[in-house]
């Protein structure tokens, strides 16, 4: 796919005083981008926009380089110990993206320059025995903007020298090239989201088709990545039980039988929304397809303080059921780590 660019970007004051924040101007100066040096961090002003549709599409290619300043990380259940960010959100357009209601009515791109003070609160959160595990994409999708940081490449370097924290990723993006020849050690896996076409070609714009997604995973795992996938968000829909048969057809044609399948894991997460996320994604895509009918699901008390609708108890055992099927029976040694 066409790596992206953003139309216009705008440091922090922070954001210069770091090595990367210095590098990201020159690029962007030389490149043509409209740069923007804010005096300070109220920046949503800069980013234009009236609708909420204008004000989503100008975010989204608005990246507002900061620093990060949380020193203690968030718990990350059930995919990791922790979480940490290098970028938050991300070119992409998911419509059920579950950041819809966390990143304000201008969800710009962050990028945190600070890799140093970032990599330093990872060690103060690594456990004295066993291994710690730490996802790096929960608030967005690093790789979506590696060909203009470059940061996701050190921080796994920086965890391919650890021997008791393993990296996670997760993706929707497929420019891995830079990344296959890094010393990781095996301490990183990626996991690439993958899902239906129709799920893909309806809901999940501006990122990677499924058969870039497939090959993206090929390469990681032919240069000793270890690999998974994220099988999200799971849709009931008409054909859904043809098109995720489908799905897993693809996937084993074009990725599973050359490699051993010990090491490849599953992780499935079914559609859910909250009232608020509703009420965003139809100001922002009024004529979404997306079905958030809460008559046709059940409501589940969320660990963000908030109800989300899932679909009811039979209908998500029905489709842990049919899911996990359809891996068992392409790759019956792999993993399913959980469904949620
Ligand atoms: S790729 Fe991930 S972070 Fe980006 S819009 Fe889609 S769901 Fe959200």
């Amino acid at each position: 796919m066409k790596l992206f660019m953003p139309e216009r970007v705008i440091f922090e004051p922070s954001s210069l005083k770091y090595p990367l924040g210095v590098e990201l101007y020159d690029f962007f100066t030389n490149n043509d981008i409209e740069v923007i040096k804010s005096t300070s961090n109220k920046t949503s002003s800069f980013i234009p926009g009236i609708t909420p549709i204008t004000k989503y599409t100008n975010s989204k290619k608005t990246i507002l380089i900061t620093t990060m300043k949380n020193k203690k990380l968030d718990f990350c259940s059930p995919s990791a110990d922790y979480q940490f960010s290098l970028v938050s959100n991300c070119p992409g357009s998911c419509e059920y993206c579950y950041l819809q209601t966390t990143q304000g009515e201008k969800p710009s791109i962050k990028v945190y320059v600070n890799l140093e003070d970032i990599f330093q609160v990872i060690k103060q959160h690594i456990k004295d025995e066993g291994i710690t595990t730490f996802e790096v994409a929960s608030l967005g999708d690093p790789l979506a903007l590696e060909h203009i940081t470059g940061s996701l490449a050190k921080t796994i370097e920086f965890f391919g020298e650890l021997e008791n924290a393993k990296l996670r990723v997760v993706t929707k993006f497929s420019n891995v090239d830079s990344l296959l020849q890094l010393k990781h050690n095996g301490n990183t896996r990626f996991r690439v989201s993958i899902n239906t076409e129709n799920v893909i070609d309806n809901f999940e714009h501006n990122t990677a088709r499924l058969n870039e997604r497939i090959e993206t995973a090929s390469k990681l795992i032919a240069h000793n990545y270890p690999i998974g996938f994220i099988v999200a968000p799971i849709m009931v829909y008409d054909t859904w039980e043809e098109d995720y048969k489908d799905l897993f057809t693809l996937l084993y044609e074009g990725f599973g039988y050359k490699y051993n399948h010990e090491e490849i894991t599953f992780e499935l997460i079914q559609h859910r929304f909250t009232a608020r996320a509703k009420d965003m994604i139809l100001q922002r895509f009024p004529h979404t397809k997306l079905d958030m009918d809460e008559e046709k699901r059940m409501l589940k008390w969320g660990r963000y303080g908030r109800f989300k609708y899932v679909y009811p108890k039979e209908q998500s055992c029905e489709i842990k059921t049919f899911i996990s099927s359809l891996i068992m029976d392409k790759f019956p040694n792999a993993k399913i780590e959980y469904f949620t």
